[in-house]
């Protein structure tokens, strides 16, 4: 699949809180079926953003879209509109196990074959197995499968390959290229490795200062002068 028209645009986004602008007027459109990565030093306001767009901050000013739909509205009712998330901190609950977890996040019917083919896919653990004796890294691949079952316009990951060794990115990013149309889903992700980035991405806007310091297809973002220094000097 080749990533299309927009299917989510952001115009104008701008939070504060109290002092600290944490986005100023921010633009940003995921293409439909690709994937849009979101980078920037720590601070940059990143988090924020997927916060705003789904709705965790309320008093965010400007425009979100869906499919041409303005999306506003709680958390819980943009995710019904479509719209998916996983958190920067590991939020899964150690009492289930893998399978139970996967139904409650996905809060739809899904078969056993289905669980058992996504996780497979990501090489994550057995649908039979508790989370308690799941590691970090893994775990947070779990929420992903989790958030993709339930199958999304949208899904949004903050950093979601944090928690991984690092000698794990490279599958992880190969896995996460074929999401769009595997899935028929769009993604927009946040994430420090540029390698990563590099390889599954097919635009990218740069946050610095809660500002867009960059944006557009991945390669020439990535070699921006403008762009390696916000990153040096972080
Ligand atoms: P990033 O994810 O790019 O590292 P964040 O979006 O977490 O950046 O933070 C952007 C800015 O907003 C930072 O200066 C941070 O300290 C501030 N910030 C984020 N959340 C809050 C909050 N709940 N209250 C006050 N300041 C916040
Ligand atoms: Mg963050």
């Amino acid at each position: 699949v080749t990533p299309g028209a927009p299917v989510l645009v952001v115009r104008g986004l701008s939070v504060r809180f109290g002092e600290v602008v944490a986005l100023s007027s921010v633009d940003i459109e995921v293409p439909e079926h690709g994937v849009l990565g979101v980078i920037g030093p720590n601070g940059a306001g990143k988090s924020t953003l997927v916060d705003a767009i789904t709705g965790f901050l309320p008093n965010a000013e400007g425009r979100v879209e869906l499919d041409g739909r303005p999306l506003t509205g709680s958390p819980a009712k943009r995710a019904r509109s479509g719209l998916r998330r996983t958190f920067q901190q590991d939020r899964v609950p150690p009492g289930l196990t893998v399978e139970a977890y996967l139904r409650f996040v996905a809060r739809r019917r899904v078969s056993t074959a289905e669980i058992a083919e996504a996780l497979d896919f990501f090489g994550c653990p057995a649908a039979r197995i508790p989370l308690s004796q799941v590691d970090v890294g893994a775990r947070r691949l779990v929420e992903v499968v989790g958030h993709l079952l339930a199958r999304p316009r949208v899904l949004l990951l903050d950093e979601p390959a944090a928690g991984l060794p690092h000698s794990e990115h490279v599958a992880f990013g190969e896995r996460l290229r074929q999401v769009p149309a595997r899935f028929g889903v769009s993604v927009l992700l946040i994430e420090h490795d540029l390698d990563l980035v590099r390889s599954v991405c097919d635009t990218v806007t740069v946050l610095d200062f809660g500002r867009v310091l960059a944006a557009g297809p991945q390669a020439g973002v990535l070699a921006d002068p403008a762009v390696l220094k916000a990153y040096m000097g972080e």
